[in-house]
């Protein structure tokens, strides 16, 4: 870890007029949040360089996040997965080939595989890379191994804000991507109403973890696009319900989803969606990118 003496500076922009913005990140670990004051991008300091990443996923990560079954992976993230298939309906084609990065136990792929030519995934994690291969979805752990404009549609859900350097990685991607090809990604939101107005102090605590280095708003995920060489359009997304923010309220716990579902009315938790969505509050953001000239 560079030490606490180290100056803090923005990885976008360079300033070092940063601030942190909390004072505990999840399990105590000593990383703390930065925004910096001139480009708004929000990040962990000090960062783990190379070495002290890979022990870290080698020997603390499994035992911190414990790592779920694939079998119960893969059957949790099913709901996402249908959903997500269906809102990048429009970007799905009989003839195009689609990659995802960090695919884990498969169930995007295995889902979009009737409707376009083939699918590919990249997963580090060989349980889950098994586990999908065992679904008919051909997995590999690096993108070396994956050709030179390969690829029509590129996915990353909830990967670029694990990774040390996004611009370097996303200008990689464009590489692997075909003439009018398009990149489709989606990141936690720094501006989520949980972390911007409602702030709770155990919710903060939880929020901020070691293994995502940046915390994107719409404005800096458009810069890091930008300099990646992309045109692109961000659009809002909501994961999780009214009940999930009213339980962290009451309690403040995680694994509320669905807790008042006997109370509210989907009607009203589309419209209390619809109400974060419309001012960027939401949890999630999602960019569909296409290489510039
Ligand atoms: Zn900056």
């Amino acid at each position: 870890m560079r030490g606490p003496g180290t100056r803090v500076s923005c990885y976008l922009c360079g300033s070092e007029d940063c601030t942190q913005v909390h004072d505990r990140i999840r399990y105590g670990l000593p990383p703390r949040p930065y925004r910096c004051g001139r480009c708004g991008l929000v990040f962990l300091h000090p960062r783990m360089d190379p070495d002290e990443e890979a022990r870290f996923y080698r020997e603390e990560y499994r035992t911190r996040y414990a790592e779920e079954p694939a079998q119960a992976s893969f059957e949790a993230s099913l709901p996402e997965a249908r959903e997500r298939v269906g809102r990048f309906q429009g970007l799905l084609a009989k003839e195009l080939d689609i990659l995802e990065i960090g695919c884990a136990t498969g169930a995007f792929l295995s889902l979009a595989a009737g409707q376009v030519r083939s699918v590919t995934g990249i997963e580090v994690t060989p349980g889950y890379a098994a586990f999908a291969q065992g679904l008919g979805v051909p997995v590999v752990a690096s993108l070396d191994e994956v050709p030179e404009g390969g690829f029509d549609r590129i996915f990353l859900f909830h990967v670029l804000e694990h990774l040390q350097d996004p611009i370097a990685y996303l200008q990689a991607l464009r590489g692997k991507l075909r003439p009018g090809g398009k990149l489709v990604l989606e990141v936690p939101n720094v501006e989520d109403i949980l972390v911007s107005v409602y702030r709770i102090r155990e919710h903060l605590d939880f929020y901020w973890e070691i293994a995502h280095h940046y915390y994107f708003s719409r404005d800096t995920l458009g810069v890091v696009l930008s300099r990646a060489g992309y045109h692109h359009e961000i659009l809002p997304h909501q994961r999780y319900d009214l009940s999930n923010h009213i339980y962290w309220m009451l309690y403040g716990k995680p694994g509320g989803k669905g807790y008042f579902s006997g109370i509210f009315s989907r009607e009203l938790e589309r419209e209390y969606a619809k109400c974060l969505k419309d001012r960027f509050l939401s949890d999630t953001l999602y960019a569909v990118a296409e290489p510039g000239e």
